[in-house]
């Protein structure tokens, strides 16, 4: 997933990339230039990814393309002080291999990475939103990778762990809530905080985003969600009484 990028070009380079390392599905948001898949740069840097540019999807917000995810990795080229738990590349992907297979059938949507602006990178709302946060470790003192140079490294990393994970058996038991599950669940809590005085709108400082912080360190489960939406409802309800 592309946030707001700027070039044709990048966007052209990243279905390249995602296509030799055995991916396909490219989901652009808000890109800067409205039909950005269909630019003649775009094209001509895609090569013969050309279907993979074609078929993009162009979504308006992160939270339409996170829709059905199960695990997605932020990648950043700044560290952030809030945000979910840092991790290297190579675990990030290797961690991402144990949810394919949770999406509807076993679509490769379960997991995405996500990438952000060439100028600005990905917004601190952007990065909450996500499962994990990844930087790769280059350079200290010029870190920041063309964005379809960013994506072609952790699409080999993901590649790699799936070559690895070829004969393992997936893991068995788990199913872990969605992005959109557990987003619904946060507007739920926060409604109930709000109502128990907890958490004030006018004044609301960083606790939603430690909540986000303390959850996407637990991984989630679908049942774990809905005890926590059950929490909220019934907080709710009583506080209506
Ligand atoms: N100036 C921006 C960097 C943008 S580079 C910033 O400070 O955030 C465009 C995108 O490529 C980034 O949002 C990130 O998704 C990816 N990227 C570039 N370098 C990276 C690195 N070292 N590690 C992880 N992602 C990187």
């Amino acid at each position: 997933m592309l946030v707001e990028p700027s070039h044709p070009g990048n966007v052209g380079a990243a279905a390249r990339a995602l296509k030799t390392m055995g991916f396909s599905r490219l989901i652009v948001v808000a890109p800067k230039i409205a039909f950005v898949t269909r630019e003649p740069e775009a094209i001509a840097m895609a090569s013969g990814a050309d279907d993979v540019l074609a078929s993009a999807q162009v979504v308006e917000t992160l939270a339409d393309a996170l829709n059905g995810v199960h695990w997605s990795i932020a990648l950043t080229a700044r560290s952030r002080e809030y945000g979910p738990p840092q991790m290297a590349p190579r675990a990030a992907a290797e961690k991402a291999c144990e949810f394919t297979g949770q999406g509807q059938g076993s679509s490769p949507g379960a997991i995405a990475l996500v990438f952000g602006n060439e100028r600005v990178g990905l917004s601190n709302a952007d990065v909450e939103r996500c499962s994990a946060l990844a930087h790769i470790p280059a350079n200290p003192a010029y870190s920041s990778l063309n964005l379809a140079q960013a994506v072609q490294v952790l699409a080999y990393e993901l590649r790699l762990a799936l070559l690895g994970r070829a004969d393992a058996t997936p893991v068995a038991g788990l199913v872990s809530a969605s992005s959109d599950e557990i987003e619904g669940m946060y507007t739920h809590l926060e409604q109930a905080l709000v109502a128990l005085d907890f958490l004030d709108p006018a004044n609301p400082k960083k606790l939603m985003s430690r909540l986000r912080r303390l959850f996407s360190r637990s991984g989630l489960e679908h049942e774990e969600v809905n005890i926590l939406r059950g929490i909220a409802k019934h907080v709710l309800l009583k506080i209506k009484r």
